[in-house]
Formats: C-alpha cells, structure tokens, sequence
C-alpha cells in the first residue's frame, strides 16, 4: 500500500472497521481527527475528550502505560439508564411497585467504583450487594442512605448474620438471602439473641436455563439456590419460630451476561409462579429481586450469539416489568419492589485499559533473488522453481510443495547436507512463497480450509505492554472477547493485519480473537509502528470482573490507575491516581523481602571490589540501580 492509499481513508472508515459505536454503548467513538474519544452527557448535548488528550495529562503527572483508565462518570451514566427505564418501564405498564437497585460488590470491588455508586445512587436509593462478611462492611460503611437496600448473598456464617443484624439495629435495609437450610436456624437463633427482626429474602433454584457462558448458574444443577422441597422446610421453620413475617424477598439469579431476553422472561414467569405460592403459604413477600445476568454487547453484534444479547436495558427493564404486572395481576396480589444486581451492565463501560506497543514480529520475507544462486543444493532448486510457478488455478498444489521442499531442506539441514546460510536462504523462499499465496487467496473462488488459516499464520504480532493474567484475565480464562483498538492514527488506512503478544512469557498471554462486525476474526487491523514514535491500542468495556481476578503471573503487578471526570462543559478532572505495584510489591506478595535482597546484592558487590572485579564508584552505581528497580513499575519502561 503506498502513501496516498493510506490517507485515502476516513475517520467514519476505521469507525465501521472496528464497529466502535455498536459496541461503544455511545460512550466511545472516533472524531474528525482520526482519534477515539469518550463521550460523556454534557450541558445540553453530548461532550467529548480525545483519549489521547487523557493519555497526555498522565504522562505530564507521571502516570506511565499500562494504564487502567477509569471514567468515573460513565458508572453515573449507566446507573441512571438503568434507574430510569424501570422508572419509564413501571410508569407506562401502570406497575404499583418501585425498582431497587443494588450492585453486587463483587463485580468491580475497587473502593473508588464502590463510593461513586454510592455517592451517585443516593438519589436512585440504589443499595449494594454483599457476598461475603468483608463485602457486608464496605456496604455498611459506604452506604449514607437508609432506604438503599443492602442483599447479603453468598454462605453466611455467625459472625456474618451477627454483622447483617447490627446493619437492621443501625436502620439499614439489611436482607439476609438465605441460601441453604443451615442458615434459617443460624439467622432464627442469633435474631432472638439480638432482639431484633431480621428481614429475609430466599434464594430459589429455577428450573429455566439460559445460553450463555454461565449456562451452569440456571437450571437443577445449579451449584446456588434452594429446591422446592427445601423452600417448604424453610417456610415451616420460619413459621414455627414465629418469623414468617419476616419472609419479604424472593430471590434468583440465572447467570451473568445473559444473551437471550426470552430466558429472562421465562425466569421472572417462574419466579412468579413461585412468588404466588409463597404468598398463599403466609409469606408477606414484598421484594422480587432477579439478580444479575443483564448483559453488555461486547462484541456489538446485537445477538444471542458470541459475546453479545439481543435486547437493550429499555426492553430488559419492560420485560420484566410487563411479565411481573402480567402475572401478578391475574392473580390481585400487590405489585412487589423489583429488585436486581446488575453488576457488568453498570461497570463494564467504565474501564479501559491503555498500552503502548513494544515491537511487532513481522513474517515478511526478505528480498528473493531473481536468479538462483548457483550451486544451490537441489531441493532449494525446487522450492526455488516451486515459488516461479505459483499462480492462482493451482494454490493448494503450489502450497503443498512449498511445505514439502522446506520440510526435505530442513531434514537436509539436519543430516548436515545444508548450511546454516541455505537454510536460511531457503526459509526465506519459503516465506516469500506463503506471502504470495496469502496474496492471492482474495482471487480464489472457494479457499481450502488449510490455506484458510494462513493469513493468520503470517499475521503480525505486536508485542503489548501489559499483562493478559493481570489486566484481562477473562479473555485466558473464558475466552471472554474484549473490543480492541487503536486509539490514534484512525484516519489512516491500517495496514496489517495482527495478533498481539503482552509481555509475560506464557504462549497464552496473548489476544488473537477480536470482534468485529462481520463476527469474531483471528487478527486485527492494526498501523504500522512509526520509529520515534508511540503506537496505543486501547482495550475497551474492562470494568467488570477484571481487576481483582488478576494475578501476578511472571510478577506483573497491578497496572497504575487513573481515574478521570468529564464536566458537563467538556473540561476534564484527574481526580485519583493510583500508582501500580513496584518490583518490591510484588516481591514481598510472594514472601521475598526486598530490604534482605538488597543486602544480599550489597553483599556481593563488596565481595567483587575485594575481589578487585569493580571499583568502589561501580559498586555504588550498581547498588543505586537496584534500589531504584525494587522502587520502580514492574511493566516495561521506556
Ligand atoms: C455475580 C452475581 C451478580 C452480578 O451479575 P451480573 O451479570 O454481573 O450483573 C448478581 N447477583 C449474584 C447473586 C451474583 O452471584
């Protein structure tokens, strides 16, 4: 591709190419100077920073890549889409209940996410979700609102029930979710030790499954939630003991990411069928709380498959609303608080992880002579004439034989009757010979399914500066699809097509699916990196799940992290900076101490001045670099 190709190409093209505003949710988009920027609602219309822009300020305040970019005004944005179309859906369904958010800790438990819902949700009475008794005390502490809901889910021990039942004494809508029958006795015994009522929800176990990665949450083997036969034992301990009265929420929670609107339908029909049921038996149900599953559309494909749902937060929001209505009516039971713990929806936007690119890998071959050279051993001929004869009738017979001769040139190598100058000559040829069938395979009427993976095979890979284990560890573990992009340069054609490597030396730390709009590809469009000058890609909807899954494989710790504002009048706000872990961080996480290594270092740099290896100004340069490594970031820097 030549220079005027390249500029030949829009702003609006790399916009389609990476399917930006379909997965983008309106938070992300590409602007007339070919760079993403992140919209925010602004004084009127819509206002907008160039990442770029961002990426300048953190380098002027010290903050270098990676970098895990937080826009703190996006979570405000996704809990007032969220709020407000249950408010629109109960208002035009003539629904009597209220809507009660409460987000699950769990799902991005970071204490600058946790405060910002809470300090923004205050005017939704948007509560928090608790899993585990650590959980329960963030929400105790960071919740000012008394009509917020606080949901302990999760098994929960004597200390934990003890902590949920001094929540209710302070006035905190505390709910104990029961999940197993050992709880019932543990909550009945310490509420009487307690003197106080407690409010209780149950967990059921339905039998409506849904597609999905987390298929296995929903259905009879659902490793959470109580049968049938356990709910009636629940219902008659807690009348026995006089609590029923305290049996207010029911409870299900069919997976995360759920891809199919009509699942979540069929799980609220159920949990009503339930809710009746429970009401006939004496329970005075008040909350019908459905837990997570609303899905985000990563792969901005609108559908069931992949990495995507086929429906929005609107219609997620009158779904329910009409089915509960629906049900409910028929039956002239009051309409009860709707509750959910959407955690993915209302985080994921939020986070995006910025890298800079180290180097790319090329498999581009070098100049091919026009004569072969003479001498030449015969089965390099071969592959010699084999590349002269390539053409496009004949690609799978030209491919076969260019595997074949370099497979009988190596096998020469081996035995000793090639050099390692013809060796290398020859895969040099072969390469040539591959790229030009690559080059051709455009022209093909029907590709064969093995001439199909070649172009990945000569992709490029550039090498990230981050950590897949830290930073994305949903993309190894579940093969979760994050949308990657360039984030600069986007008015210029890409030009290569890539894989990218991060920097641990683990063959899985790698991305090599991407979503695209034409479904999922092995590679990426990617810019050809200019000497001198930084190459970002941005991976993008990383709030969610990301941050304390990471682990320390090959010791890349905790990338820095920023966090930033968008006013209503466009300016911007830094307003946390978080510095990664340094060297002696991760050091002492797996039981080093740094100070000891230090000495030990110290040690043996007396011992070489002794020796008369170094002189004494040497060992001081050398201790100095050591101290400032154990002090500095464990990512690659420049
Ligand atoms: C994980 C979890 C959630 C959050 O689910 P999302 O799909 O992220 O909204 C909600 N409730 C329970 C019980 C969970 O385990």
């Amino acid at each position: 591709m030549n220079d005027s190709e390249a500029q030949n190409w829009s702003a609006r093209q790399s916009s389609e190419l990476y399917g930006v505003e379909e997965w983008g949710g309106g938070y992300f988009g590409v602007n007339a100077d070919g760079n993403v920027e992140v919209r925010a609602p602004g004084n009127g219309d819509r206002v907008a920073v160039a990442l770029t822009d961002i990426i300048d300020g953190l380098q002027q305040r010290g903050l270098d890549m990676p970098v895990l970019l937080r826009i703190e005004n996006l979570v405000d944005s996704r809990i007032t889409i969220l709020n407000e179309s249950f408010a629109e859906a109960i208002k035009t369904t003539g629904y009597q209940g209220q809507y009660r958010g409460a987000f699950p800790i769990k799902v991005n438990q970071q204490s600058h996410i946790v405060e910002e819902i809470a300090r923004f949700g205050e005017r939704y009475n948007h509560g928090l979700e608790a899993g585990s008794k650590a959980e329960l005390m963030i929400a105790m502490s960071v919740l000012q609102n008394r009509e917020s809901l606080i949901v302990c889910n999760g098994y929960k021990d004597e200390e934990f029930i003890d902590l949920g039942l001094q929540a209710r004494k302070l006035g905190f809508k505390c709910i104990f979710v029961l999940e197993t029958l050992a709880e019932v006795r543990l909550v009945i015994e310490r509420s009487r030790a307690h003197k106080v009522d407690p409010i209780i929800g149950v967990r059921l176990k339905l039998s409506t499954k849904v597609e999905g990665h987390w298929a296995e949450d929903s259905g009879d083997r659902s490793l959470f939630g109580l049968t049938t036969n356990q709910l009636v034992e629940i219902i008659d301990e807690l009348r026995e003991a006089e609590l029923l009265h305290c049996l207010e929420l029911l409870h299900f929670h069919l997976g995360s990411q759920i891809p199919n609107i009509r699942s979540i339908r069929a799980g609220v029909l159920e949990a009503c069928r339930y809710y009746i049921e429970m009401v006939a038996e004496g329970a005075p149900l008040r909350y019908i709380d459905l837990g997570g599953g609303l899905a985000i559309d990563y792969d901005g494909t609108s559908s069931v498959s992949g990495h995507s749902r086929n429906y929005s937060v609107q219609e997620y929001c009158v779904d329910v609303v009409e089915a509960l209505a629906q049900q409910l009516n028929a039956h002239n039971l009051p309409h009860p608080t709707i509750v959910t713990e959407s955690g993915r929806a209302t985080v994921a936007h939020t986070s995006v992880l910025l890298f800079n690119v180290l180097d790319v890998g090329h498999f581009e071959p070098g100049p091919v002579p026009s004569d072969l050279p003479e001498n030449m051993h015969e089965q390099i001929s071969n592959l010699w004439y084999t590349l002269k004869a390539i053409n496009v009738d004949k690609l799978q017979e030209s491919y076969n034989d260019v595997i074949y001769y370099r497979d009988q040139v190596r096998d020469c190598f081996f035995r000793g009757e090639v050099n390692l100058r013809d060796r290398a000559f020859a895969e040099n040829l072969c390469l040539a010979g591959l790229q030009q069938i690559v080059a051709l395979l455009p022209k093909m009427k029907r590709i064969p399914p093995e001439l199909e993976e070649l172009p990945e095979q000569l992709a490029d890979i550039y090498y990230g500066n981050f950590s897949v284990f830290q930073s994305l560890p949903d993309s190894w573990a579940i093969n979760q699809v994050f949308p990657v992009m360039p984030i600069h340069r986007l008015n210029e054609k890409p030009s290569r097509q890539a894989t990218i490597a991060d920097l641990t030396c683990d063959c899985d730390g790698k991305l090599d699916s991407f979503a695209g709009p034409e479904g999922e590809t092995k590679t990426l469009s990617l810019h050809s990196i200019k000497e001198g000058e930084e190459y970002y890609l941005g991976v993008f909807l990383v709030g969610a799940y990301q941050e304390t899954l990471g682990d320390l494989h090959n010791l890349f710790g905790d990338t820095n992290v920023a966090s930033v504002r968008i006013n209503a009048d466009g300016t911007l706000d830094f307003v946390h900076e978080l510095h990664g872990d340094s060297i002696a961080d991760v050091l002492s996480y797996v039981e080093y101490d740094p100070q000891s290594m230090f000495r030990q270092f110290r040690m043996a740099a007396e011992q070489a001045v002794r020796d008369g290896r170094i002189s004494v100004s040497e060992r001081q340069s050398m201790l100095a670099a050591y101290s400032e490594s154990l002090r500095g970031y464990t990512y690659f820097e420049r």
